[in-house]
């Protein structure tokens, strides 16, 4: 264990009590927020911020299924909406394509019978394109083809997601068009592909200053039922549940443990305003 894993365990175990205190807060109040992670690349080879290895998914999914209700968005939305929630709830989701999910993270998934949104930037994996992201890391990582996506979208707990055509930073584009074919276009070529309806977007980065407020709207029109941010923090029981906050699937055990143990700190930062 690192010098850094250790000391955010020390922490979380001194603060282990003021956490039990507020969980039973808001378990008596009907108020247990909803946590929903992103996961990029599970694989053993060509580590980078965004990739964890087998072992470490492997650890924290099993600590998931023990910990919380893992349920996919829609299931999500409606606990967010009902107004009243006692039961640690969870969705997993992944965004980008990377190939050598299906090598491990997608079959154990299913094999455990864990529901899980799948966002697929679509020129990356139709046209077979490493994302710049990587070749910017001087590591070009294979993406999924199309056939591995018609695949996956036939299993009854993958549900398929759009993540835009060019993963661009939305917080920049102001013209319509290119938004329009990076938001809608794209997923309706996606919906095409997978034989699926699109029903859900990742903003790519999805920080604050890469959301957009019109790309909100587009979707909103377009009858999406939600879109995913990457603004580290629960969501509240009565809070909007057409914007998902994700928790980011950090390889570090310990700083998951930390974010989702119903610490107040996860609800400091506000949603996006749109
Ligand atoms: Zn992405």
């Amino acid at each position: 264990m690192s010098l850094k894993s250790h000391l955010i365990d020390c922490y979380r175990i001194a603060s282990f009590p003021a956490r039990k205190w507020n969980f039973a807060k808001l378990k008596q109040a009907g108020q247990v927020p909803i946590y929903s992670m992103f996961y990029h690349r599970i694989a053993d080879k060509h580590p980078n911020p965004w990739s964890m290895s087998r072992a470490e998914f492997e650890q924290q999914i099993s600590w998931l299924q023990q910990k919380f209700d893992i349920v996919d968005l829609e299931e999500c939305q409606r606990r967010i909406r009902s107004g009243s929630n006692r039961i640690p709830t969870v969705s997993i989701t992944f965004d980008d394509g990377y190939a050598e999910n299906c090598d491990y993270a997608i079959p154990m998934l299913i094999e455990r019978k864990i529901p899980i949104t799948y966002f697929v930037t679509t020129h990356n994996t139709f046209d077979q394109v490493p994302f710049q992201h990587d070749v910017d890391l001087g590591q070009p990582l294979a993406t999924n083809t199309m056939d591995e996506l018609k695949e996956i979208a036939r299993s009854e707990f993958i549900e398929i997601g759009a993540h835009t055509r060019t993963h661009p930073d939305l917080g920049k584009i102001h013209d319509e068009a290119r938004l329009i074919d990076e938001v809608i276009t794209s997923s309706r070529e996606l919906e095409a592909v997978v034989e699926q309806k699109i029903r859900y977007f990742a903003f790519p980065f999805g920080q604050r200053e890469n959301l957009n407020a019109a790309a909100f709207k587009l979707l909103e029109q377009e009858g999406f039922l939600g879109a995913c941010t990457t603004i580290n923090r629960w969501n509240e029981i009565g809070g909007d549940p057409f914007q998902i906050a994700r928790v980011h699937g950090d390889p570090s055990f310990a700083r998951i443990r930390n974010w989702l143990s119903f610490s107040a700190e996860l609800d400091k930062q506000p949603h996006f305003d749109y």
